[in-house]
């Protein structure tokens, strides 16, 4: 059985990563190898997000239960919120041979790496942070406070991009995903994917 391995993905509120987890995730080339470890928050949901679905919304009373319990993997405190990586759903995929992706925070990060030290890190990360200023804006699910917050912890986040195997700038959509899909493919299969020029000039 092939074995599964821990791919995490850091990278400041704005820099794509949820839209670049997501995609991974539906891409027939992952299917039924890769899961996703569903994180617990204390947070609200923003508009459209479900309960399950993007994240197990917990109450700060029953998040602290679990915690206590010992239930998590790691867990943070993010922008005044708890985030944490429910233990069980990781395991259990690993036992099977299945890869599980998370999507932690640089601190979370540095936690799984010290228990699991095979955990491959990719950070994802816009061109500039301009950019990110720009994306963080559009977005438009923060308030102005909330996003003065997540800039300020970006700026710091960054610092940690060197202690990652792996970076991503996102410019485009499109090479963001290429580029995570070709790390993935190494790194859970063993496989380097060719290039499409590459691949074209072989036919
Ligand atoms: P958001 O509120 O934008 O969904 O997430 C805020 C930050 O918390 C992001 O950097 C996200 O990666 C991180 N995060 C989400 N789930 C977890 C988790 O389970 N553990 C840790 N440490 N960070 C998390």
């Amino acid at each position: 059985m092939e074995k599964g391995k821990i791919i995490i993905l850091s990278g400041p509120s704005g820099s794509g990563k949820t839209t670049l987890h997501q995609k991974l995730l539906q891409s027939p080339a992952f299917k039924g190898k890769l899961v996703k470890s569903l994180s617990a928050t204390t947070r609200l949901p923003r508009v459209g997000e479900k309960n399950g679905r993007d994240y197990l919304f917990l109450s700060k009373e029953d998040f602290l239960d679990k915690q206590k319990r010992g239930e998590f993997l790691e867990f943070m405190q993010v922008f005044e919120n708890y985030y944490g990586t429910p233990k069980d759903k990781v395991d259990a995929a690993l036992k099977k041979g299945k890869s599980v992706l998370l999507c932690i925070d640089v601190k979370g990060a540095k936690v799984v790496s010290s228990k699991y030290p095979d955990a491959v890190k990719v950070f994802v990360k816009t061109p500039t942070l301009a950019d990110l200023k720009k994306r963080l804006s559009k977005r438009g699910t923060e308030s102005s406070k909330d996003l003065e917050l997540r800039f300020k912890f970006a700026k710091a986040e960054l610092k940690e991009a060197k202690h990652y195997h792996h970076v991503v700038v996102n410019g485009s959509l499109a090479h963001a995903y290429r580029d995570l899909a070709r790390i993935l493919n190494k790194e859970i299969f063993k496989k380097a994917v060719l290039a499409k020029s590459a691949a074209k000039k072989s036919t």
